[in-house]
């Protein structure tokens, strides 16, 4: 008698959700980015100094995992945001904060 192994595929699997996925802002862009980056470093360096410096004075730390980044975070962001659109002739649209 031939006990033939039929093994259902146990491997052991670990229940990890992925993180879920960060995107670059600026327009059209798919670069995955780390979550406390607002754009992909290609985009980033279209962003002048002084918005730059805008974004990273109101970042704050955990605020990509608790995702409540403070209003004037968002301001800045979308100041950065409507920039590089503009550069990259994709402002018809521009991101406004609502407030
Ligand atoms: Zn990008």
């Amino acid at each position: 008698m031939e006990g033939k192994m039929n093994n259902a595929k146990t491997q052991p699997f670990t229940l990890q959700a992925d993180p879920p996925k960060h995107y670059c802002h600026a327009r059209g862009c798919l670069n995955e980015v780390h979550p406390s980056l607002l754009m992909c470093s290609r985009h980033w360096r279209l962003v002048p100094t002084h918005l730059q410096r805008e974004v990273w004075r109101h970042y704050r730390k955990g605020q990509e995992i608790d995702k409540v980044p403070s209003p004037s975070y968002l301001h800045a962001a979308a100041d950065a945001i409507n920039h590089v659109a503009k550069l990259e002739g994709n402002s018809a649209f521009p991101v406004t904060t609502n407030n």
